[in-house]
């Protein structure tokens, strides 16, 4: 990889980070296009949280992106928030234009885009989404801001249940028009009722994946349709148990990973602009 005296730094911070197959999606691309940039994986605990943001700055990053647990502790120390990153209170994206710090959330965009590479687009449509923690959120607040008509939510109620409540509000409050219901997802009747007068049936809890790989968020539900489109978030594995029962009942199916590849390629169009190869990328780390 050509390193010069132009070349500007990239990096994820979290922990851990040493699993992240971020630097080798951004690298490939860097390369391809012979962009003059490299990205590398920093361990960054929350009590360093905000001397790792000042060398964003000190040290002329273009960006950074960020994952647990400074999702949410990244905020006080930027300059800018995006609407969709305040109205979910996380951030996963930072952009240094010129020394000003703003924090973007991009899974909610992966999610879109994933869909609207099967023609799929959220405006106009119900979905019903199982889940109410990060991934769900950024979900929520995406597909309000692209004019879904209403989003049915259900999550158990844990302690994701508060912060839920107070993200809806949010998010209505930034959105206004958008119906956004938030219901227990132990009545099953109430589901039913909501996934049969859906367009889009969404999990968005770990449901699926280790150690639940064996359950579904419809298990012992008679609700799939072949026109109801069924996504996931859960990534590994890359078809869970709901994949597989909406494929048997007919329904179009959208995988955690294309999610995945997206909100990648919306970080790397905010750094550069540019377009993220998703298909070579998924070669290149899934197969
Ligand atoms: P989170 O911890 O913020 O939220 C977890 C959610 O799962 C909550 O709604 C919680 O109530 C629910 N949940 C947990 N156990 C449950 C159970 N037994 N039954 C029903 N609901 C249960 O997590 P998150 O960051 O929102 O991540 C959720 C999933 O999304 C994870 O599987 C994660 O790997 C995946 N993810 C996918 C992408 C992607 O781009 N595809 C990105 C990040 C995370």
């Amino acid at each position: 990889m050509h390193i010069s005296g132009h070349t500007r730094l990239l990096g994820l911070i979290g922990t851990p980070v040493d699993h992240s197959k971020s630097p080798q999606m951004y690298n490939y691309c860097f390369q391809k296009f012979n962009q003059d940039f490299a990205y590398f994986a920093f361990d960054v605990n929350a009590d360093n949280v905000e001397k790792a943001l000042h060398s964003l700055k000190t040290l002329n990053f273009r960006g950074a992106n960020v994952t647990m647990p400074l999702k949410n502790a990244v905020i006080p120390f930027l300059d800018k928030v995006s609407p969709a990153a305040k109205a979910v209170g996380s951030v996963n994206t930072i952009v240094n234009d010129d020394g000003v710090l703003t924090g973007h959330i991009t899974d909610g965009a992966g999610y879109t885009l994933n869909l609207k590479t099967g023609g799929v687009s959220v405006k106009g449509k119900k979905i019903t989404l199982v889940g109410a923690g990060g991934v769900a959120s950024a979900i929520m607040i995406q597909c309000a801001l692209e004019g879904v008509r209403e989003i049915s939510v259900f999550n158990l109620k844990d302690s994701f249940w508060s912060r839920a409540e107070a993200n809806v509000k949010a998010i209505c409050q930034c959105v206004p028009g958008v119906k956004i219901t938030l219901d227990d997802l132990g009545d099953k009747d109430l589901l039913k009722r909501e996934i049969a007068d859906s367009d889009i049936l969404s999990n968005a809890t770990r449901l699926g994946m280790a150690p639940f790989e064996d359950k579904s968020i419809i298990d012992g539900l008679d609700v799939l349709r072949p026109d109801l489109i069924v996504t996931d978030v859960v990534y590994a594995p890359a078809e869970t148990k709901l994949l597989k029962q909406a494929k048997a009942a007919g329904c179009r199916t959208f995988e955690g990973l294309g999610m995945l590849l997206f909100q990648g390629a919306e970080a790397y169009r905010l750094y550069t602009g540019g377009t993220m190869p998703v298909d070579e990328i998924k070669d290149l780390l899934y197969k």
